[in-house]
């Protein structure tokens, strides 16, 4: 059975549509899972939002493959890859900025960007949502750095404190850097956030804080997060 909606307003080519993929001729097709994902965020938060709002809102990019991301200057750990994101526009008289603080301020939502724009109003509003474990609530703002690369800063609070954040604080673990090529240090313990510096395989850091999947080091020149898989533990003496 060929799928034609993803929602009540929300069409399956308008979820899977990218002006890249048509271009390059790429395939853009959520699997089974994915199309889930999708389902969800748009029953959780795009369609009451669309019910407040009343009138069109516009999907500028829904899923996207891992290569089409790529593709884009992405990453593979980007929530439109697994049909957890979606970027929209305001249309007619209403503006970004009402979408974003009608989410900000009514639905659950793991992420919920304020893309590049002016203070007055985002180009456009990224929100994600998920099911696989408790969404964040983080409320972050994208901006152009000094660098080509993009940095996302927060401007809300977490309304979910981390949890074990300020437990433990002053057992620091040694550790060493376990990495092929370089191990990126992080501002926040998630892959979208800021890369602060890079870490040698090798290099020895003191770990001072723990989240799901990601320590929060600090060595002499930086502080911040790096992804588990690439850290290994020293044995104390
Ligand atoms: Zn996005």
């Amino acid at each position: 059975m060929a799928v034609t909606k993803i929602s009540k307003h929300i069409t399956y080519k308008e979820g899977i549509h990218s002006n890249t993929a048509t271009r390059r001729r790429m395939r853009n097709e959520p699997d089974e899972e994915q199309l889930a994902a999708m389902k969800v965020l748009a029953k959780k938060v795009f369609e009451p939002l669309r019910v407040h709002i009343e009138i069109p809102i516009r999907i500028n990019s829904f899923f996207r493959s891992i290569a089409l991301n790529k593709a884009i200057g992405g990453s593979g750990a980007s929530q439109h890859c697994k049909g957890e994101a979606v970027d929209m526009d305001a249309t007619g008289d209403t503006t970004n900025k009402q979408l974003f603080d009608y989410i900000k301020d009514n639905l659950d939502f793991d992420q919920l960007i304020w893309e590049f724009g002016t203070s007055k109003n985002p180009d456009w509003v990224h929100v994600s949502y998920t099911s696989r474990r408790e969404n964040r609530k983080q409320i972050l703002k994208a901006v152009k750095g000094g660098s080509p690369v993009y940095q996302v800063i927060e401007i809300g609070k977490e309304v979910e404190q981390p949890k074990e954040k300020t437990k433990d604080k002053r057992k620091s673990k040694k550790a060493i850097v376990a990495v092929k090529t370089l191990l990126n240090v992080r501002k926040k313990p998630t892959t979208d956030s800021k890369v602060v510096g890079q870490l040698k395989n090798g290099k020895k850091i003191k770990i001072i804080g723990e989240e799901t999947g990601w320590y929060h080091i600090k060595t002499s020149k930086y502080s911040g997060w790096v992804s588990m898989k690439y850290v290994k533990l020293q044995k104390k003496k």
